[in-house]
């Protein structure tokens, strides 16, 4: 697989955030730019890929296969990464054809489409399914949905690293925690991992409590051998992944205006509206200072406007 040298780790801008409702609380956030790290890759996802982009190479595999929705960012993520690095990819998608921007997107990079309906799509977890897909593409290696496992969270490892190196230049010595969107908990688990105790993290979960994401994270910082991890996981959802209201669309508009940063509605507006929600709760004591991660998502925002309205 055409790989470069090195895994390609780009360096994501961390900024100062600043909104009035922080100021007003003496809380101080920076926020860690993944959606730019690339003019074609965005976000979490490909942190959550470069493990399992080196498993695959050491595996010998020529490209990847791997699953998601017609708005998915991760099989964008893939796709960009594919196109960018010259690896076949190939994408198996929930449901029947739609011709959404991010389809066209995953078509114009590159990527081969299969879509496998819904009852198809379902069958993901069953033991033979990948049978047929690798005697189809014995050259690609499969990717499991999302990219997540212990493999996806030690990609996310280097981000705290990242974050170290940028404090200085932003006039900090410390933080105090993170602030990110959860949807299955792997990229949290990758910053629990690298902090291993030293500064707390928190997920605003995306997801309804009942998807499973504490033991996802749990099943992963043991796997890891890990004692000690400090995260604490918060409902953001507001009623379900992908159920949006006024109050949040309202305030992602005013958030956008105020910051000058873009927000999509599913996770980092949802995310940064749980903090707002916890900050005026008094949460965080004054002084505090927080690393929120914007993991990105804006290409799947096109998909939701034209959908949504
Ligand atoms: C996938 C995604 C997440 C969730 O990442 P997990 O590692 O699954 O918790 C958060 N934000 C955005 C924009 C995403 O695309």
């Amino acid at each position: 697989m055409l790989l470069p040298s090195s895994i390609w780790l780009p360096r994501a801008p961390l900024e100062h955030l600043n909104l009035d409702w922080l100021t007003q609380a003496h809380i101080e956030v920076a926020i860690l730019r993944l959606d730019q790290i690339d003019p074609l890759i965005s976000g979490n996802k490909w942190f959550k890929f470069t493990e399992h982009l080196k498993a695959a190479d050491l595996a010998g595999a020529k490209g990847i296969i791997s699953l998601g929705g017609a708005h998915s960012n991760h099989l964008h993520a893939l796709a960009a990464a594919g196109k960018r690095f010259g690896f076949p990819t190939v994408g198996l998608l929930r449901g029947h054809p739609q011709d959404t921007p991010t389809v066209q997107d995953l078509q114009a990079f590159g990527m081969a489409l299969h879509w496998l309906g819904y009852g198809g799509y379902r069958a993901r977890h069953e033991p033979g399914f990948w049978q047929p897909w690798q005697a189809r593409y014995p050259d690609l290696q499969p990717v499991p949905e999302g990219g997540g496992g212990l493999p996806g969270a030690t990609g996310c490892m280097p981000l705290k690293t990242m974050v170290s190196e940028q404090l200085n230049a932003l006039g900090w010595n410390d933080y105090h925690g993170w602030w990110l969107a959860c949807g299955t908990g792997t990229t949290l688990a990758g910053l629990v991992l690298a902090e291993a105790g030293e500064h707390p993290v928190y997920g605003a979960l995306a997801v309804p409590d009942d998807h499973g994401v504490a033991q996802q994270v749990q099943r992963i910082v043991q796997e890891a051998g890990l004692v000690g991890a400090t995260y604490e996981l918060i409902d953001a959802s507001r009623g379900g992944f992908a159920k949006v209201d006024p109050l949040l669309l309202e305030f992602i508009e005013r958030s956008e205006q105020a910051s000058g940063i873009p927000l999509e509605p599913l996770y980092t507006g949802k995310a940064l509206l749980a903090l707002k929600q916890q900050v005026e709760a008094g949460r965080f004591a004054r002084g505090t200072r927080l690393i929120f991660i914007h993991t990105g998502g804006l290409q799947g925002r096109r998909g939701f406007t034209s959908q949504h309205g």
